[in-house]
């Protein structure tokens, strides 16, 4: 049999030395002592000053999962079948038949279901590590209700076979389950997703009889969305609901002054069927509108500035862009080696091909535009946290970075990804890493989109209080920054720049976990090996 990964899983029992149950024992309440530093650097002696800081905070989260609605868009895409498929193959544990072998079902790829993380030492000084979901409780993504829209009428079996990514023996087994599921009529406004995906879009509310589209009646388009909202919440009981954008990449809209640069302009827009509103615009306000997180897996400007306004003024959580899967993970964890080993990667060159629906809908230019730029700024901060390497005195205060995606039907969703990192060493020395990757695209997203739905449900039970100045507990602020290890290129609050580096954001999340229980920060000090 081909490994499960269902061992057993540990649960952690709360230290009332570290953190205080409450509320009837249905929340968690801990101290934590946030200390950072403010550094100044003077530009005439190149001296930098070290001024520390801290403050106390108290964190509360409540014990108890939702019980999470999730409408995708896209339902009947590559990732959104493949997404369901895991689900139901987990939740009613089908096995199936490889060349290899048996297969059982399992979350691989999946941080919150499949990783773990450093708790402390055993007596001996050995690390003891426990699965990630087992620090708190997290919702199962086997409990996930889920519906979605697409602009194509297929039903998710037919979808699944179309998509081409699981085993023929899965797809079978899975049959019954998935047909059943069918997606709600979409929005369709041609100009936003590439020409060739013009004969899948068959349903779509803004769709007459003859197949004609309408793009000049999208607040009715968005009440539409809103009321698919509210009976998916109703017919369900459901009091969390979570929209994800998972379908076709769409051009990026202009950000216009009196447009979509403020709330009201954006909400006027649509109501004025201006031609630079999105479908992905109409999604996001619908579900920013109905007190529901929305979170963007594509690499398109949806969140203009109203949008972002809006959702403070609604205070909904919302995140984006892009899934960070094969290629831009790893980019991110090698580009951050080599500069954090003192190595100048002067060049990377990123070539790829892919023969899925994503594929064909990048071979149009304003799509592919949409991807490159999400690509290109991965390694923005990881270049701008070494001077040594980066400065304007040198010729290359910058690394050439070059990125093409070509659509190879033949292929399918096995992306083939092709990477050549060339780089500086010591004294006019190079070395030139290539690294050849190749696997089903949607087999790393929907992991990534399970990770995103489950931390956004944990997120949101989360509440602080800065000590001394506020009375009341808050909700975090809207943009949810924790989520961007799963994202290319993370959305962050105005005024601040994005974290790309993979270790950082891992860092975060996982000294976040430790906190909300009461434990410091990790550290690799390893005192009890190496002090005597
Ligand atoms: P896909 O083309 O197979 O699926 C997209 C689905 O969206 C299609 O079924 C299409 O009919 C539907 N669609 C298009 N416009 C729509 C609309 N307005 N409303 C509802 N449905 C609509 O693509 P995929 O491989 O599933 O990828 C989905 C998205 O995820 C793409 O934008 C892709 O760039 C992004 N993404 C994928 C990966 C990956 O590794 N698979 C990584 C990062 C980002």
């Amino acid at each position: 049999n081909v490994n499960n990964g269902t061992a057993p899983r540990p649960s952690v029992k709360f230290n009332p030395r570290l953190c205080t149950l409450s509320g009837d024992n249905n929340e968690l309440i801990s101290r934590y002592k946030y200390q950072n530093s403010i550094v100044v650097k003077d530009i005439h002696t190149n001296e930098l000053e070290i001024t520390p800081f801290e403050q106390d905070y108290q964190f509360k989260i409540n014990l108890n999962p939702n019980k999470v609605g999730i409408m995708l868009v896209g339902l009947g895409g590559n990732n959104g079948s493949t997404f369901l498929a895991s689900l139901l193959a987990n939740k009613n544990n089908i096995s199936f038949n490889t060349r290899e072998g048996t297969v059982e079902p399992n979350y691989y790829g999946s941080m919150t279901q499949s990783s773990t993380l450093k708790l402390g030492i055993d007596s001996e000084g050995n690390d003891v590590f426990a699965p990630f979901n087992s620090i708190l409780p997290m919702v199962n993504p086997n409990d996930f209700v889920v519906s979605g829209w697409d602009i194509n009428d297929e039903n998710l079996f037919m979808a699944m076979q179309r998509a081409k990514v699981l085993e023929y023996d899965l797809q079978s087994k899975l049959k019954p389950y998935m047909e059943s599921y069918k997606p709600l009529k979409s929005i369709y406004y041609p100009d936003f997703i590439a020409m060739n995906q013009f004969e899948r879009a068959n349903n779509c509310i803004n769709q007459n009889d003859d197949g004609q589209f309408n793009t000049q009646d999208k607040w009715n388009d968005l009440l539409k969305i809103r009321q698919d909202i509210k009976d998916f919440k109703s017919h369900n009981n459901l009091e969390n609901i979570i929209v994800l954008w998972t379908a076709n990449t769409e051009r990026c809209v202009e950000i216009i002054p009196g447009v979509n640069d403020t709330m009201d302009n954006l909400i006027a827009s649509i109501k004025d069927n201006h031609s630079e509103i999105s479908p992905s615009n109409i999604f996001a306000t619908a579900a920013i509108m109905e007190k529901v997180p929305y979170i963007n897996g594509s690499p398109q400007n949806t969140f203009v500035p109203g949008l972002i306004e809006l959702a403070e003024h609604n205070d909904v959580l919302i995140a984006g862009d892009d899934f960070k899967t094969g290629q831009t993970k790893l980019k991110s964890v090698m580009t951050q080696f080599l500069v954090d080993a003192g190595i100048k990667p002067v060049s990377i060159a990123s070539y790829n091909h892919l023969g899925n629906n994503d594929g064909l809908n990048l071979s149009s230019h304003a799509q592919f535009r949409s991807k490159e730029i999400s690509k290109s700024s991965v390694i923005d901060d990881c270049i701008n946290s070494n001077e040594i390497l980066f400065n304007k005195k040198d010729s290359t205060d910058k690394t050439n970075h070059c990125i093409v995606i070509k659509y190879m039907k033949a292929v399918g969703d096995s992306k083939v990804a092709m990477d050549e990192y060339y780089s500086q060493l010591m004294l006019g020395g190079h070395n030139r890493i290539s690294i050849h990757n190749v696997c089903e695209d949607s087999l790393l997203a929907s992991p990534i989109i399970i990770d995103l739905l489950v931390m956004t449900e944990f997120l949101s039970r989360i509440t602080y209080k800065k000590m001394g100045e506020d009375q009341e507990f808050h909700k975090f602020y809207p943009i949810l920054s924790f989520l961007s290890y799963w994202l290319k290129a993370p959305l962050t609050r105005s005024g601040f720049k994005p974290i790309n580096s993979l270790n950082r954001q891992r860092l975060a999340l996982e000294n976040f976990l430790r906190l909300l229980v009461g434990l410091p920060p990790n550290d690799e000090l390893r005192f009890e090996e190496r002090l005597r």
